[in-house]
């Protein structure tokens, strides 16, 4: 296996404060994202960093196609990724004279970085996990497993079926 080329950009490398990016990653150069996203197809980044005075923009677009598990039955599924991000960084003396409440406006776009370089692995795995929904099924009435037995129960009935209602059905009943 050929290693891993990290992408970091170093800010004193940008011409004119400013520059682009593009990486393709291979699944196994992410994997794992985290315990219930897989990358299963190469992961294409593109983007432009910009410096303002301590602070660097990082614009891009990525596009990829991930495997996660269904919350009710565990089967994988599969998905496109695709996200745009808008991402601020600030060094950490800059985090610290700025008053907290200013940041917070915006806070979920705001990181604080060393002032060197930006480092796109770190980007890329995180936009792919704000990019995976939280809540995943396989389908809209996928039954689930069986609590007591196992059985993936959109193949068929188990054997442990008792007279307590399914509380999904009990939702839908109230609807009435
Ligand atoms: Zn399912
Ligand atoms: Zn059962």
């Amino acid at each position: 296996m050929a290693a891993f080329c990290a992408m970091r950009i170093e800010l004193e490398n940008l011409e004119g404060g400013k520059g682009d990016f593009a990486q393709v990653y291979r699944p196994e150069d992410l994997n794992p994202v985290d315990e219930r996203v897989q990358i299963i197809a190469p992961a294409q980044v593109n983007g432009r960093v910009r410096l303002l005075g301590n602070e660097a923009f990082v614009n891009g677009h990525l596009e990829t196609r991930a495997q996660v598990e269904c919350d009710r039955c565990l089967k994988p599924v599969e998905i496109p990724v695709s996200a745009d991000f808008a991402l601020e960084y600030i060094t950490g003396a800059e985090y610290e004279s700025t008053a907290v409440a200013e940041l917070t406006e915006d806070e979920m776009s705001v990181a604080v970085f060393d002032g060197e370089a930006i480092d796109v692995d770190e980007v890329v795995k995180e936009q792919i996990l704000l990019a995976v929904p939280t809540r995943m099924l396989c389908r809209e009435d996928c039954k689930g497993i069986c609590p007591e037995c196992g059985t993936d129960l959109n193949s068929g009935e188990c054997a442990c079926k008792k007279d307590d209602i399914d509380p999904r059905w009990a939702a839908l009943k109230n609807l009435n």
